[in-house]
C-alpha cells in the first residue's frame, strides 16, 4: 500500500484536509501545543484505490525553529512515502518557512503536489496560482473544511502514485471451498494413524473423485463439522510412503504439501525427544509462511517423567515458534483429537488478521515512547510510523530513522504479538530506515 505524507507549517490545515480525506470513518484528534498526537497513519481510500497517509506533525522534536522543524519534516517524508502533500495556505501564499523546505522536496525524487488550503471560495482559489513560484509543479486549491477542490486533488494524487503492485499469491480473497491443511511430520509420527482416525468420523467426505476440483492426490475430511482439504495424503492412504524411499523425497513431498496449504500441521512424536528432522520440517513452515499448528501425539505413552522432561525439550527446542498452538492428542485413543478444528480455525484467523493502520499506529506510538530505541552513536533511531503490507502471514514495515538493533526489532515484535495475539501464524517485521 502506498503512503503519502501530509507536510506543512502548523495551522495550514493538515488534520483537517487528513479527516477530509478520510471522510468520517476515523477522526483525527486535534493538535493540542506540546502533545504529541497519539496516531500518525491512516488507512484511506479514494476511487477504490488504497493508500496510507501519514501526519507529519511531530517528526522533528528537536529542530531549532519551525523552518528547520518543517524542512526536517519534508526529508524524512521524502525518504520514507511514495509522495508528498505540502501544504500550504492559499490566504497566505509562500513564506521563508517554504524556503527552507521546497529545495529538499524538489530534490527528493518523490511526485509532491502542493495543496493550497484555506480556498474556500473562487477569488482564494485563483490567488493559489502564485504557487507555481515554488517550482513544485501545479497548485491544487482546495478547502479541507468546506470539500472544496478535493476531489480533483486526490485525482492528482492517485495519477502521481506509483503503480499498484500485482497481488500477492495469498493477499487476495481465500477461494471458496474447503481450507487446505498439510498433514506433514516425520516418518511412523502417525501421521496415517490421525488421517484413518480423522476419516472415520461420522459423515467424513474422503472422496475427491466425485465431481470436485480437488487434486486426487488430497482428502476431503470432516473435523469439526467443517470440510477440510487435507493436501497430498494420497502417500499417508496407500500406505506407501515409508516404502517409497528416500528422506531426499520424503521431504520434498513434505515441501509441496506445504506450499500447497495455508496452515500445517506438524505432528511431533511426543514419547520420543524432538529431532533434527522435526526442526527442518518446521522451518519449512515458518520460511513458508504459512499457519502452523504443533500437534504432540502418542499422548497415550508419555507418563509423568517424560512430561517433564518434553516441558524442557519444548522450551529449549521450539524457542522460536512460542507463537505456534500446541495440541496434545492420541490418534490412537482419540485424545483431543476434538481440538484440531478449533486449533486451526485459529490459526487461519491470525494468518489473515488486518491491523487498522490508525490502530496500529496508536500502538507503535505508545511502545516506543515507554521504551525508546537505546543510544547508538550519540543517536536513537525513531520509528517514525508503521504499516501492514500484507496478510497471509501479516507483515509489517517499520518506518524509521535509522537501522534498528535485532534486540529491538524482536521486542516490537514480541510486544505486536502481546497487543493483537496472531498466534498459530508467523510474523513479518521488516524495517525501512531513512540512511
Ligand atoms: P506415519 O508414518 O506418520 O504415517 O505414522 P503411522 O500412522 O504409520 O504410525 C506409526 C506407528 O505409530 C504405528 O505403529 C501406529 O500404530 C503408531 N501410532 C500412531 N499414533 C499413535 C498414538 O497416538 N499412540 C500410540 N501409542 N501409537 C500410535
Amino acid at each position: 500500500v502506498p503512503v503519502v505524507a501530509v507536510v506543512g507549517r502548523p495551522n495550514v490545515g493538515k488534520s483537517t484536509l487528513v479527516n477530509r480525506i478520510l471522510g468520517r470513518r476515523q477522526a483525527v484528534v486535534e493538535n493540542q501545543p506540546g502533545v504529541t498526537r497519539d496516531r500518525v497513519a491512516y488507512d484511506a481510500t479514494w476511487a477504490g484505490r488504497r493508500f496510507t497517509i501519514v501526519d507529519t506533525g511531530g517528526w522533528a522534536p528537536d529542530a531549532k525553529d519551525r523552518a528547520a522543524a518543517i524542512a526536517a519534516q519534508a526529508e524524512i517524508a521524502v525518504a520514507t512515502a511514495d509522495l508528498v502533500l505540502y501544504v500550504v495556505e492559499a490566504t497566505v501564499g509562500a513564506t521563508d518557512v517554504d524556503d527552507a523546505a521546497v529545495p529538499m522536496l524538489r530534490r527528493g525524487g518523490r511526485p509532491v503536489l502542493v495543496v493550497a488550503n484555506k480556498a474556500d471560495n473562487p477569488a482564494l482559489e485563483a490567488e493559489a496560482s502564485t504557487l507555481w513560484s515554488l517550482g513544485l509543479g501545479e497548485p491544487y486549491p482546495v478547502s479541507a473544511l468546506h470539500g472544496r477542490g478535493t476531489g480533483d486533488m486526490l485525482d492528482a494524487l492517485l495519477d502521481a502514485l506509483p503503480e499498484p503492485a500485482p497481488p500477492e499469491q495469498f493477499d487476495q480473497e481465500q477461494p471458496a471451498g474447503p481450507r487446505r491443511v498439510a498433514l506433514v511430520g516425520r516418518p511412523n509420527v502417525g501421521k496415517s494413524s490421525l488421517l484413518n482416525r480423522l476419516a472415520r468420523t461420522p459423515r467424513a467426505v474422503v472422496d475427491s473423485a466425485a465431481g470436485t476440483t480437488v487434486d486426487p492426490v488430497d482428502s476431503l475430511v470432516e473435523i469439526g463439522g467443517e470440510t477440510w482439504q487435507l493436501v497430498d495424503t494420497a502417500g499417508l492412504r496407500r500406505r506407501v510412503g515409508q516404502a517409497s524411499g528416500t528422506e531426499y523425497y520424503a521431504s520434498l513431498r513434505t515441501s509441496g504439501a506445504i506450499d500447497a496449504a495455508e496452515v500445517a500441521v506438524v505432528l511431533l512424536d511426543a514419547s520420543e525427544p524432538i529431532t533434527e528432522q522435526d526442526q527442518r520440517i518446521l522451518s519449512m513452515v515458518t520460511e513458508a509462511g504459512r499457519a502452523l499448528v504443533l500437534a504432540f501425539n502418542k499422548w497415550d505413552l508419555v507418563d509423568e517423567d517424560r512430561r517433564y522432561q518434553l516441558a524442557r525439550e519444548i522450551d529449549r527446542e521450539l524457542r522460536r515458534i512460542p507463537w505456534a498452538p500446541r495440541l496434545n492428542l492420541s490418534a490412537l485413543t482419540g485424545r483431543a483429537v476434538d481440538k484440531l478444528a478449533p486449533a486451526l480455525r485459529g490459526a487461519l484467523a491470525s494468518w489473515e488478521q488486518r491491523i487498522p493502520t490508525g490502530q496500529l499506529n496508536q500502538w507503535v506510538t505508545a511502545l516506543t515512547q515507554a521504551t525508546p530505541h537505546p543510544v547508538r552513536r550519540g543517536k536513537a533511531p525513531r520509528v517514525l510510523f508503521a504499516t501492514q503490507a500484507g496478510v497471509c502471514p501479516p507483515r509489517f514495515v517499520l518506518f524509521t530513522t535509522g537501522p534498528l538493533d535485532a534486540a529491538y526489532l524482536r521486542f516490537v515484535e514480541r510486544k505486536l504479538r502481546e497487543e493483537f495475539g496472531f498466534e498459530g501464524s508467523p510474523v513479518e517485521v521488516a524495517v525501512r530506515a531513512r540512511e
